[in-house]
């Protein structure tokens, strides 16, 4: 069983589509938030992501923003600029399918968030600290979230009193024990000082779990990014990955 955990694509349909080639065959995608907001190919993305196969997705903060009206008191100015310019160009299809995505998605082996599983749309899990907190918040041995646009993964230790914060290797296999919380990295807005589009690789029969870093077209992107008018800054950052 192969899943692709993507997240943070925020509207860079290129990176998506670089991210699908390098994943290849996959039994099921879960998307953790993020599909738009930044980038200029809000639709391509929203209709890119309807197409996966088995989708579990949850809405994130842009997802969020984008697609209710009143939601612009959450951001600072430039963001808010960028937001109104965002639902120029999306689609009322795009819209519905975004304002229909669920904070939360359980199975019986993982809970999916955006930011967090005790504040689905808006909190980062950067540290141990943040991460044990949120033990509490979610049942399932396993928590996926984005937002952080950072690899992240958290290893309980300690029968649950601590969390160790790795960064996983790029195409190293990790073995998942105990309860942990992971994060794919971004697709379409790497952080970490690496520009090359993130990924996670997750296997539930052999609890495993691969991040896969993938080259794609920067320019172009910033090309369209610019053609659309939306800000400077969200293009320049793309070339250095924050
Ligand atoms: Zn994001």
């Amino acid at each position: 069983m192969k899943i692709l955990v993507i997240s943070d694509i925020h509207a860079n349909i290129t990176a998506l589509e670089a991210v699908l080639n390098a994943a290849g065959e996959n039994d099921a995608v879960w998307c953790l938030g993020d599909i738009v907001g930044y980038g200029a190919d809000l639709n391509e993305c929203v209709e890119r992501v309807q197409s996966l196969p088995n989708l579990l997705c949850v809405k994130g903060n842009h997802d969020h923003a984008i697609s209710n009206i009143e939601s612009l008191v959450e951001f600072n100015i430039t963001a808010s600029e960028a937001i109104m310019l965002s639902r120029k160009l999306i689609s009322d299809r795009s819209i519905a399918f975004l304002q229909a995505l669920p904070e939360l998605v359980t199975t019986d082996l993982v809970t999916l968030a955006h930011g967090s599983p005790r504040n689905p749309i808006w909190e980062y899990i950067l540290d141990n600290h943040v991460a044990v907190e949120n033990l509490t918040n979610f049942s399932t041995q396993l928590a996926f979230v984005g937002h952080s646009h950072l690899p992240l993964m958290f290893t309980n230790v300690d029968g649950g009193k601590h969390m160790s914060r790795q960064y996983p290797v790029p195409g190293e296999t990790m073995r998942i024990t105990g309860r942990t919380i992971l994060n794919p990295g971004s697709v379409g807005q790497p952080r970490d000082n690496d520009s090359r589009s993130s990924f996670g690789i997750f296997d539930p029969d052999a609890m495993t779990w691969q991040i896969q870093r993938v080259k794609y077209d920067i320019s172009a992107v910033q090309a369209r990014i610019r053609g659309a008018g939306l800000p400077e800054k969200n293009a320049r950052r793309l070339r250095e990955g924050w």
